[in-house]
């Protein structure tokens, strides 16, 4: 409603016309409407590009837990798979081995035979180790031969204890490699069983870990996201580099709650806020491994190429926004000059017209008046300009009005103000102009149109002028200059036409 009022202010339709100097209403009105077009551009651009980005946000996430991590998963697991399953085969056949359990039951007789053994399983699979711990004599047994005892009372030999003591007939287990203390190994731990299902010992073969991690950073690059393993107790048990400087790997799967969720299910997929960013996560227990595959991604880089589309909108916006401005401003200013020349100047003549002649009278009065300077005022009318209409018809005497408009024009100095003052009249304001000095320019005129014959439409007329004038005194208000000059043109009517006098 405000909007519909403010254009009936600006637009009225019965228009009132203004002289140019008091248009400032006018241009403060237009730069009321152009802030307002400029707020609603705004408001609308603004809106439409901030909704967009939090729905594509939204639904992006939405798609990367949904599809793309366990996608990730899926794709990891098989790739691991490939590269840890078949170590656990190969140690289930040696833990299943005739002749591995037959030599342990044997009493561990020639040493050589079982290095033998390693060393074939090792070359022939290519695993980075091989080994087997007898239980009854705690021996390490390497495809070197025998590394050492095991201890019960060393750190490092305690994993051989937890493993005997596990349920499952198998585990992984990374470890420094006693033949190689300077490189950590994925170790399958594989129980070995008698016939009767006495403990024999564990046997198994190692492989390098750089491998597995590289298929982990291989993904962590591809999908700008961390992937890790952790264990029953929610510990990261492998996982490749960090994906960037300042990512705390201890701290990914934080919270209780968080790792009771991954715990409780073979596969869980779920998100959280963690500070400004929200993360997602999807994890999968694998039962070869007894270990839960885990990948985690936050919305901080997927929300970089949002935020690049989201500036590039609101850029697109701006250059809308100052397009339809731009053409806003030149169409309305078209218009308002075209208003104000139509409400300034006489349609007929093109002079200007009588609404024009008042504040410019008042000006120039002021203007002489600061500066002491002379104002003359002279009315000029058409002597029986009445019989010409009569004679030749209306629109022959709107002719003949163009062509005296147009040689008293020619006729005034570039300073001087003419105006068409109603009908058949015209006034000149001549500024430094005495009454003398108007006087002179009336003789002048009255010269011109007495040398000047009218040819219109074949017809011939003679023009004569009845003109008055009046020069400013200190005193003058401008309807007295006026009015003073009107006197002086009544009387010249009234003294015999054709006639200049002074007033
Ligand atoms: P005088 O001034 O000498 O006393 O006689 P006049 O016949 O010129 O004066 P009067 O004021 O009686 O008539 C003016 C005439 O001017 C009347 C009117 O028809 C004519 N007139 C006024 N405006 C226009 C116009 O725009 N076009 C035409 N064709 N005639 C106009
Ligand atoms: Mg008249
Ligand atoms: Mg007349």
């Amino acid at each position: 409603m405000a909007i519909v009022n403010f254009m009936r202010d600006l637009f009225p339709s019965d228009y009132a016309p203004q002289p140019p100097f008091l248009n400032e209403a006018l241009l403060s009105k237009k730069i009321k409407f152009m802030l307002l077009l400029c707020g609603i551009l705004s408001l609308g651009f603004i809106t439409t590009s901030m909704v967009g980005y939090f729905i594509a946000r939204d639904s992006l996430s939405k798609q990367i837990s949904t599809d793309t991590l366990p996608l990730i998963g899926d794709n990891i697991y098989s790739e691991i798979q490939r590269d840890l399953l078949k170590p656990i085969i190969i140690s289930s056949l040696m833990a299943n081995d005739t002749f591995l359990r037959a030599w342990v039951i044997g009493g561990e007789k020639t040493p050589v035979d079982i290095q033998n053994y390693l060393q074939e399983i090792q070359s022939s699979y290519r695993t980075v180790t091989s080994f087997f711990i007898s239980d009854r004599s705690l021996k390490y047994y390497h495809s070197t031969g025998v590394l050492k005892t095991i201890d019960e009372n060393s750190a490092a030999d305690q994993w051989y204890f937890q493993a005997k003591n596990m349920r499952a007939s198998h585990e992984l287990n990374i470890d420094y490699d006693p033949s190689d203390p300077s490189s950590l190994t994925v170790f399958i731990n594989y129980k070995v069983f008698d016939q009767q299902g006495g403990f024999l010992g564990i046997t198994g073969v190692g492989l390098a870990l750089e491998n597995v991690q590289k298929i982990l950073e291989d993904y962590q690059s591809r999908y700008r996201g961390e992937i890790f393993f952790v264990d029953a107790n929610a510990k990261i048990t492998l996982r490749g580099a960090p994906l960037s400087k300042g990512i705390d790997f201890a701290k990914l799967v934080d919270g209780q709650s968080i790792k009771q969720r991954i715990l409780d299910h073979e596969i869980a997929a779920f998100s959280y806020r963690e500070g400004l960013h929200k993360i997602m996560l999807n994890s999968r227990f694998l039962e070869e491994f007894h270990w839960y595959l885990v990948v985690r991604k936050s919305d901080h880089n997927l929300d970089d190429n949002l935020f690049d589309s989201l500036l590039i909108n609101l850029l697109i916006s701006l250059i809308i926004t100052i397009m339809v401005l731009s053409i806003s401003w030149f169409t309305l200013s078209g218009y308002q000059r075209r208003l104000e020349a139509m409400a300034t100047t006489d349609k007929l003549t093109g002079l200007n017209n009588r609404q024009m002649f008042d504040p410019i009278l008042e000006r120039l009065l002021k203007r002489a008046a600061r500066s002491n300077n002379d104002l003359a005022a002279v009315i000029i009318d058409i002597d029986y300009f009445k019989k010409v209409n009569d004679q030749h018809g209306h629109p022959f005497g709107d002719k003949v009005l163009v062509e005296v408009a147009n040689l008293i024009k020619k006729t005034t100095r570039k300073s001087d103000v003419l105006c068409r003052w109603g009908g058949e009249e015209f006034v000149v304001l001549m500024l430094n102009c005495n009454s003398v000095e108007a006087m002179n320019f009336a003789a002048k005129l009255q010269a011109v149109f007495a040398a000047t014959p009218f040819s219109i439409e074949e017809h011939s007329i003679e023009i004569q002028l009845s003109i008055g004038i009046s020069s400013r005194t200190t005193k003058d208000k401008p309807d007295k200059l006026i009015f003073r000059a009107d006197q002086a043109l009544l009387s010249a009517k009234n003294t015999g036409r054709n006639r200049i006098v002074i007033g």
